[in-house]
């Protein structure tokens, strides 16, 4: 029997949103009130940001000019018991906070927009065009439990294509310029740098999977839409509503597998167990670690690139 592993638990029964509300509560009262400070013109900011992928764009641009905060920490879990109120009350100090349109980032935004009303949110996923979830197959239970990201079926892993990437350093640059109009010239240099790197990353992943097209990534967690939809590949997700299917449904998954080439099982560092190892072997397939939530973006993107090519380019009938 394989367990379940819901994307984002709730801690002992508390919704997020009533625990996000006790620490904001419990860091107010150790910390001074941002609010009551004079507006001054300064050269270094504090940006709370929810998820890995913005803070990365955030030192990436922002460099010495800021201190980051992640509010979901590399490596976690996806638990929000690991917020801690220290977390909370670093967050409070953020003069802007940035987004990815992920439900739970929404609270947090409002919670502390709540005792710091002049924190400036960011929606850095605003006109980035969403793709549906698990398209690959048409379970109607397909997508992230509701206390995951999402309740809908919008795929939220929008920052795992490149281009997508690119849209929101670009969105970030112009409200950090805002916030720091003496290193405006700065901002702009390492964004014009970034985005230079990004679009070599997207045309190197262009070119090296290009024999791929048409395959299939076999994931656990299925945070990988976006990069099939950029690469001409498709996406089979495991997991569905947070836990492992039965053998049954694992078996009707696998059975057109030689046709949809998959080579190899993606895991996330977070969803890495015996259970889940098990299930690769018992599939036939090897199991192959990438950390979707990673702060290290090329390094991730790196890899996962040279893992599908090290997999997918060999013969599958060896
Ligand atoms: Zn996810």
């Amino acid at each position: 029997m394989i367990q379940g592993f819901p994307f984002f638990k709730r801690m002992r029964g508390i919704p997020f949103q009533g625990l996000v509300s006790f620490l904001l509560v419990v860091a107010g009262l150790c910390i001074h009130d941002a609010s009551g400070e004079a507006s001054t013109s300064v050269d270094r900011i504090t940006i709370g940001a929810g998820m890995p992928a913005a803070a990365f764009l955030a030192r990436e641009i922002g460099e010495d000019k800021v201190d980051v905060i992640t509010a979901l920490p590399e490596g976690s879990n996806h638990e929000f018991s690991s917020i801690t109120a220290k977390t909370v009350s670093k967050l409070l100090e953020a003069r802007v906070f940035l987004t990815i349109g992920l439900p739970f980032e929404e609270q947090i935004a409002d919670s502390l927009q709540n005792r710091n009303p002049k924190l400036i949110i960011v929606h850095l996923e605003d006109g980035i065009r969403r793709i549906a979830m698990g398209s690959a197959h048409d379970h109607a239970d397909h997508h992230h439990t509701p206390n995951c990201h999402t309740g809908t079926t919008e795929d939220p892993h929008i920052w795992m294509d490149p281009l997508n990437m690119i849209h929101m350093a670009q969105a970030l640059e112009a409200a950090l310029a805002k916030e720091l109009p003496s290193a405006s010239d700065a901002l702009a240099a390492n964004s014009k740098d970034l985005v230079e790197r990004l679009e070599n990353l997207h045309e190197t992943n262009l070119s090296v999977l290009r024999p791929m097209y048409g395959a299939t990534l076999l994931s656990y967690h299925a945070a990988f839409g976006y990069y099939a939809d950029a690469y001409g590949l498709k996406q089979l997700a495991i997991e569905s509503e947070g836990k492992s299917p039965s053998a049954r449904k694992i078996a009707d998954m696998m059975s057109p597998s030689k046709e949809q080439m998959i080579a190899c099982m993606l895991i996330q560092p977070q969803f890495d167990t015996p259970p889940i190892r098990r299930l690769a072997s018992r599939i036939g397939l090897p199991a192959e670690v990438i950390d979707p939530l990673s702060t290290d973006y090329f390094g991730m993107m790196e890899r996962l690139r040279n893992v599908l090519l090290n997999h997918y380019s060999k013969d599958p009938e060896t």
